[in-house]
Parts: C-alpha cells; sequence; structure tokens
C-alpha cells in the first residue's frame, strides 16, 4: 500500500520534510500558498521571488552546523547543488579569534563545526529544486489549505486531510500522514482547538526587534579579512552582526530591543543603518563605499516571540496523523539562528517514528518524546537567556540601576572567565561551540574537567594579566550616548519614558 503524505508548506521544515519523508512506497505532495520559484538564477530570486508567506525570507539567515552536517551526511548531493549555487561553508577555524588562526590544530570533530551561509532565498530555491528532483515528491504551489478534514477518535482528532483552494477552485485532499509546516502563522493548530483539541503553549518575548540589509562587495573586491573587532556582537542597546553569504553578497543585521523606541524608530532609514554600521569598527570596513553598495532596503521585522506548543495532552496524543513542525509548532528567537536546525532535526525525528511504526498513537507519542528529548534542552537554554538579555537592556536605559552582587557576578564570570578563557584555550571554545551548533548538550561543555578548571583559573588572574595576555576582546563600538548623538537620535527620551512609566 502507498503511504500518502500531505506537507502544508514548502519552506524550510516542509522542504525538510520532503527530504526526509520521501521513499519507495509513499507518495508525497507539498502545499504552499505561494508561487513556485522562478526558474533563474538565486541574484533573480533575491530580488523577485514572491514569497508573502514567509514574512522574514530576506532576513539574515546563517545555517547551523546542525543543519549542516544533517545535508551533509543525509544528501551530499544537496550540499553539492548548495556550494555550487555559492552557497559558503565556514569552518570552526574561520570563526576563532583572528590571533587564534595560526596555531590552530583541527581535531576529529571539527568539521562537524561547520556552518553554511547563503541568503536564505538561495539556499531555499536550491533545496526547493533539488527535492523536486526525489521520486516521488511533487509541489502544488499557489495553493492555499483552507481546513482540516477531521474525525473523531477517542479522545483524538484523527486528521484525514485536508480543504485546499487554488487557480482550479476548491476541494478536498485526502492522505495517511498530513505534515503541518505552514510557519509561525499556521493556523492548523486554531482549527485543531476549535474543532475541540487541547493544544497546550508556552511562549516568550524574544525581546528583541530585527533590522536586516543586504549588500555586495563591488566586483573584483574580496571581503574585508578578519580582525580582531567581531564581525557580530552586542553593545547593549544594539546587536550587531555581519552575515557573509553567497555570491558576492553579504547583510547587517541589527537587532534592538524592544525598549530601545529611538533606536527602533531610526534604524529603518538607510542612511541611519549604515551610520550605525560606520561606527562599529568589526563592521565598518564591510559597508564602506569602496567595498561594497547596498542591494536592499532596511527590512524591519518586530513580534518576535519563543514558542512551544504540545501535540500531547496527559500523555496522549491530541492529534492522530498529523505532525506539526517548525515554526508551526516551535519558534525560537532568531538571534541563535536555530530555526532552519530546529525544523530539519524534526524532520527526521519523524521519519524515525513513522519507521517504527504503524500505528498512529505510538507515532504520535514517539514524534513527541524525540522532539522532546533532541530540542527542549536547547529551547529551555534560549529561554534562560533571553530573559536575562531583556533585563540587561531595561538596566541599561536606568541610569539608577545598581547592579545585585549576583548580577555583578554572572556579569563577571562571562566577561573575566568564560571570555578569556575561551579566547586563551581552543578546547574552550570548540567545546563550548559545539552547544552553541546543537552538536552537544547546551551546559556540556562546562561540566568537563579540563574546561571547568580552564575558566575559574582564568576568573581568578589579574585583569591586568589577562589584559597584558589579549584576552578581552576589543571595544566592539561606541557607547550607547555618543552613538546616538552622533547620528542626531535623543539619547534620552526612552530613558525618561521609562522613568515616567515607572
Ligand atoms: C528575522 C528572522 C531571522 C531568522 N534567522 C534565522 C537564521 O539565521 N537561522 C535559522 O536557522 N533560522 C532563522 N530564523 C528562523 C527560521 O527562519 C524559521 O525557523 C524557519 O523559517 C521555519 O521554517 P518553517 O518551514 O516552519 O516556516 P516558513 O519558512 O515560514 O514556511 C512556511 C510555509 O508555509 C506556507 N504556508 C503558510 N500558510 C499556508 C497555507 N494556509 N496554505 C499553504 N501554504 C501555507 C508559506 O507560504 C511558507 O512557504 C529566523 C527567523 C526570523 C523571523
Amino acid at each position: 500500500m502507498v503511504e500518502k503524505v500531505l506537507i502544508l508548506g514548502a519552506g524550510i521544515a516542509g522542504l525538510n520534510a520532503a527530504l526526509a519523508l520521501h521513499r519507495p512506497g509513499r507518495e508525497v505532495i507539498v502545499i504552499d500558498r505561494d508561487a513556485p520559484p522562478p526558474e533563474t538564477s538565486a541574484d533573480e530570486a533575491f530580488d523577485s521571488w514572491d514569497r508573502r508567506g514567509v514574512g522574514h525570507v530576506r532576513h539574515s539567515h546563517a545555517f547551523l552546523a546542525r543543519l549542516h552536517n544533517i545535508i551533509r551526511d543525509n544528501y551530499p548531493e544537496l550540499l553539492k547543488d548548495l556550494l555550487d549555487a555559492g552557497c559558503r561553508e565556514i569552518k570552526f577555524y574561520e570563526n576563532m579569534p583572528v590571533e587564534k588562526q595560526a596555531a590552530y590544530v583541527p581535531v576529529p570533530g571539527d568539521a562537524d563545526l561547520t556552518i553554511l551561509t547563503s541568503r536564505r532565498t538561495t539556499l531555499e530555491l536550491v533545496m526547493r529544486r533539488y527535492v523536486a528532483r526525489q521520486p516521488g515528491v511533487t509541489f502544488m504551489p499557489s495553493t492555499l489549505v483552507r481546513s482540516l478534514i477531521l474525525e473523531q477518535q477517542g479522545a483524538a482528532k484523527k486528521v484525514l486531510g485536508v480543504n485546499i483552494e487554488n487557480a482550479d477552485g476548491a476541494r478536498e485532499l485526502r492522505a495517511d500522514i498530513i505534515v503541518d509546516a505552514a510557519g509561525k502563522n499556521s493556523q492548523a493548530i486554531e482549527w485543531l482547538r476549535e474543532a475541540g483539541a487541547t493544544i497546550s503553549e508556552t511562549s516568550a518575548p524574544a525581546g528583541i526587534v530585527y533590522f536586516t540589509r543586504h549588500y555586495r562587495l563591488h566586483d573584483g573586491v574580496e571581503e574585508p579579512k578578519r580582525t580582531k573587532a567581531p564581525g557580530a556582537g552586542d553593545l547593549g542597546y544594539i546587536k550587531f552582526g555581519i552575515f557573509p553569504a553567497d555570491n558576492g553578497c553579504f547583510s547587517v543585521t541589527l537587532a534592538v530591543p524592544e525598549v530601545e523606541m529611538e533606536i527602533r524608530r531610526a534604524v529603518v532609514r538607510p542612511e541611519i543603518f549604515d551610520g550605525i554600521c560606520a561606527q562599529i569598527p568589526g563592521m565598518a570596513p564591510w559597508v564602506a563605499p569602496e567595498t561594497s553598495a547596498p542591494k536592499s532596503k532596511v527590512f524591519g521585522m518586530g513580534e518576535l516571540w519563543a514558542r512551544w506548543r504540545s501535540m500531547v495532552n496527559d500523555g496522549a496524543p491530541v492529534a492522530l496523523n498529523f505532525f506539526p513542525m517548525g515554526d508551526a509548532v516551535i519558534r525560537t528567537n532568531p538571534l541563535y539562528g536555530r530555526g532552519c536546525s530546529f525544523a530539519a532535526v524534526q524532520a527526521h525525528v519523524l521519519a524515525d517514528a513513522l519507521d517504527e511504526t504503524s500505528d498512529p498513537v505510538a507515532r504520535a507519542l514517539s514524534f513527541h518524546a524525540k522532539v522532546e528529548k533532541e530540542l527542549r534542552p536547547y529551547y529551555n537554554d534560549m529561554l534562560k537567556q533571553d530573559a536575562s538579555a531583556i533585563r540587561r537592556a531595561a538596566n541599561a536605559l536606568d541610569p539608577d540601576y545598581k547592579p545585585t552582587l549576583k548580577a555583578k557576578l554572572i556579569k563577571s564570570f562571562a566577561d573575566d572567565a568564560i571570555m578569556p578563557a575561551a579566547r586563551a584555550d581552543i578546547k574552550v571554545l570548540r567545546d563550548f561551540m559545539r552547544g552553541f551548533h546543537m552538536i552537544d548538550e547546551p551546559g556540556k561543555w562546562i561540566k568537563d574537567w579540563h574546561n571547568v578548571t580552564t575558566v575559574l583559573r582564568f576568573w581568578l588572574k589579574s585583569k591586568k594579566a589577562k589584559e597584558a595576555a589579549d584576552l578581552y576582546p576589543p571595544k566592539l563600538g561606541p557607547d550607547r550616548e555618543d552613538m546616538l548623538n552622533a547620528l542626531g537620535i535623543s539619547a534620552s527620551a526612552d530613558m525618561e519614558r521609562l522613568k515616567a512609566a515607572a
């Protein structure tokens, strides 16, 4: 019997689901409301592919080592296609502090810390073409999923198919497996809730607003050499990052804390955006007029939330034959660059769950348990870090803020222990990055005897000795007041607003 799989959404989760699930004996149909990609180059896809269904498609994306490794290990031809199209692999040592690179000796496992970078449209275009070539997979573009077809089975909703609408009219499509990969605005969970399903969720604000602008290097001009001034960092009032991409392109993202209303208002103006970049030593050489030219407006995006929805209630699945994945079920703060890796992991654990058994209840429970095991630790770790970043951003605007002893210790541990240790000791850096890239569990690195003793040893060292050994990064950029004064933005309006609110 052929098992029919409907995938709702052809974004990153939908494409990963099609990759992981297609095999002899399965028919996979990927439905998306948007038009198919143009039959053109990566550049034209960036300029003209109408992806209304993915509002953030033209924001900076970097693809963590976990996603890179999934593609490398399972779809080597896809990796080749991506590299041929200009996507790039950035190796572990290339992201090291530049002064450490000369002394670097690779160890087995470092290849697993390679990341993939490109414009998101390029990754999606190449993946989509690759998926479309796979036997048994068809795409149904320009087709809106309108509702789910449901039947009650015990306490659960059994999903039998979907109602769709496209240029040919409205009709129903039935299937054995329905994968909801329709992104953060997917309606499927709401449709289930309206039908009486209890789907719990927790959410928390990311506390930032994203601003991205794309640039292209001039012909014949190389990317600026990495220097001591990092291309990504946190000034407190702005987090910044350079995202090297494909075909001579790169983008800059400025993530502004939600409480920084004045900066948020101003930064969408291209001259202010570029003015901020010009004042940050790690970014200035990239956006200098002799190096590159802007290729886009400043894209802004707010309402960034972390959200986790649970499809199991009191140990029983709330829906059968229905598997939500990607942003439809777990959203993460984009700053960590984890969303696409989360989606790829979910797609592969779903393939495992479906292979284990044909029993719908067992499949649902197995998928749920695997997702919890694989992804929950990273999600919880992110929530903790987000809550503390939100507190820090609010404190930065409060002139009367006096840090508690605990807050001082936490800051000192990060700045005077972890950071210098990671700059001095490649194993500390490597193990820390293995957690960041979702290869190891977060926090595993600090349980290692060598790492914990190294970090503590550096904490006990005097600041002067660490400065002499060049173990602190250089100043990332101007203080808030200097930056805002230079740009003609009021540095005090937000402080006054917060004071009045208090
Ligand atoms: C600003 C920003 C920056 C990010 N940066 C990174 C990063 O650097 N690295 C990273 O890994 N992740 C990043 N993420 C997260 C990542 O982009 C998401 O996790 C990822 O897009 C989730 O994929 P998805 O397939 O679930 O959803 P999407 O990619 O949003 O795709 C959903 C698809 O469903 C379709 N669809 C929706 N509704 C319907 C319907 N009713 N009928 C038919 N089709 C429908 C849409 O057209 C779309 O194609 C970022 C997110 C944001 C917001």
